[in-house]
């Protein structure tokens, strides 16, 4: 079963990675094909994972690898959907919890390709997860209990927390640090995760994005010139809320 809904998970982020990539253009979407030289791709290419396990990770006429974000949203689904319905089963909270890893996959595209967090695809994002999170509570799949506020106060703390960390990364490391983008995804993570789990995701945040700058500093030996995208971080530490979330708030309080 979770294996199924993994496979799942492969087709519609191919499909979420291909949105993500006109959004990102501002293009409508059309039929996919090669960012460098527009020859069109072959069905099998479509998806970045298929491509790349039949040895097809290459465009046929510019010779020119397929860009990794589109593979890394592909598997992020994939991972995220298969894990969601192995460890919880599929019903309906399960499928919202779902729902809600889409605009996040489309998002590992853009900012890991261009360092973008698109108004197209935060602003529908943001505004049905808020209603949605008034009416059934935050996207955790195991939530038995919940108040129409704790979605709301959930996105404020992501919100108030990025506003806090951009003011700061421009006045130390300079502008383009971390972007506006990121408070609007912080706003939408947190609102997935709602009240009191927005603060581990915030915490997983912190610590992926550590991880991630020690490895870029160990991969350029020594510098931190060029900023890094922050939005995979959040991305990250909202999924792994929705997963393992309300263990992880018990073994710190514990
Ligand atoms: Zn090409």
């Amino acid at each position: 079963m979770a294996f199924l809904i993994a496979i799942f998970g492969l087709l519609i982020g191919t499909l979420a990675a291909h949105v993500a990539e006109a959004a990102m253009a501002k293009r409508a979407l059309a039929k996919p094909a090669c960012p460098f030289c527009t020859a069109p791709y072959r069905p099998l290419q479509w998806c970045a994972t298929l491509a790349f396990l039949t040895g097809q990770g290459r465009c046929r006429q510019c010779g020119r690898y397929f860009r990794l974000p589109r593979l890394a949203a592909e598997l992020f689904l994939a991972l995220g959907w298969g894990l969601l319905v192995g460890l919880n089963g599929l019903n309906l909270r399960v499928a919202f919890a779902m729902l809600t890893l889409i605009p996040l996959a489309m998002i590992m595209v853009t900012d890991l390709e261009a360092k973008l967090v698109p108004n197209a695809i935060m602003l529908p994002a943001v505004g049905a997860i808020f209603i949605l999170g008034i009416l059934c509570g935050p996207a955790l799949p195991t939530l038995k209990t919940w108040a129409w506020w704790h979605a709301p106060a959930g996105g404020l703390a992501g919100f108030i927390v990025l506003r806090l960390l951009v003011t700061l990364g421009v006045a130390v490391f300079g502008p383009g640090a971390l972007g506006e983008g990121d408070i609007t995804l912080a706003t939408y993570a947190g609102m997935v995760v709602g009240f009191p789990l927005v603060i581990i995701t915030l915490l997983l945040m912190i610590a992926y994005g550590g991880i991630g700058a020690a490895g870029v500093i160990i991969a350029r030996k020594g510098s931190l010139r060029t900023a890094i995208p922050y939005g995979p971080f959040i991305v990250l530490g909202c999924a792994t809320t929705l997963l393992w979330g309300p263990q992880i708030l018990h073994w710190f309080l514990s």
